[in-house]
């Protein structure tokens, strides 16, 4: 099966609320969720690496999604890095619904992506430079969304750029040393971008409570062929806003 799209009903639990210099973060005690079809983040791979015909596949590790997913509030300056890259909608306050978005690669072959300021880089085209991050990033390359339940847009959300480098070991080999400098990610390799980086998020500011869908596609604009692509690039995970907790099942 090409795509498989796996859903689960999160809930949030209403938050305390502290202050950090100017941002004011409303936070999250909440235990994350985690889906009984997918062993515990850490306690080895649950995406094995597979015969793909020399090419890699990359997948969002849902455990370690769903288990970081949370609410904070932040304020943002008209001159923030962040209006610029589109990842909120206006400055000011914002409610931002967070997660950590791990790509793997179990493909039996690297994701070769290569330097940056490299004119003859097949992929020159797709790198930009982040004033948020500081690197290069590959352009559009996830999409963040989240769905009312008709499947009809709740919040727009953005396209996240990433620098793809290793950073996770998830099967057994060494890495070959990809950074942002030089990118890629090794066969049984990931590559996070956890919540605490800019963008990370969708921009929930204005969303009236409710059950939603959060929908994260990686290689979304397809600029990297995955052969057989038997694990999916599309992750939803049910959300209900604010407050209750419900686990599914
Ligand atoms: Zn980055």
């Amino acid at each position: 099966m090409k795509r498989i799209v796996i859903t689960a009903i999160v809930c949030m639990m209403l938050p305390s609320m502290s202050m950090t210099g100017t941002s004011q973060e409303i936070a999250t005690a909440e235990k994350p969720f985690v889906p009984a079809a997918f062993p515990i983040y850490g306690k080895g791979n649950p995406f094995p690496i597979y015969n793909n015909g020399g090419y890699p596949d990359l997948l969002t590790d849902s455990n370690r999604l769903v288990s970081s997913l949370d609410v904070v509030t932040k304020s943002f300056s008209s001159s923030s890095c962040e209006l610029v890259e589109g990842s909120i909608g206006a400055a000011g306050s914002r409610r931002l619904l967070r997660f950590d978005v791990a790509i793997a690669n179990i493909g039996n072959a690297d994701l070769v992506v290569g330097r940056p300021n490299d004119p003859n880089n097949p992929y020159a085209s797709s790198f930009q430079f982040s004033p948020c991050h500081g690197h290069y990033h590959i352009n559009g390359f996830t999409n963040y969304l989240l769905l009312n339940m008709n499947r009809t847009i709740a919040a727009s959300g953005h396209k996240q750029a990433f620098c793809l480098e290793d950073l996770v070991r998830y099967g057994t080999g060494a890495s070959h040393g990809y950074t942002c400098s030089n990118q890629g990610i090794t066969s049984g390799w990931a590559d996070v971008y956890s919540k605490n980086l800019s963008g990370q998020w969708v921009d929930i500011t204005g969303v009236p409570d409710g059950d939603y869908i959060l929908r994260v596609e990686i290689n979304a604009a397809n600029t990297f062929f995955e052969n057989q692509n038997q694990y999916s690039n599309v992750f939803e995970v049910g959300v209900h806003l604010p407050v209750t907790v419900r686990t599914k099942g």
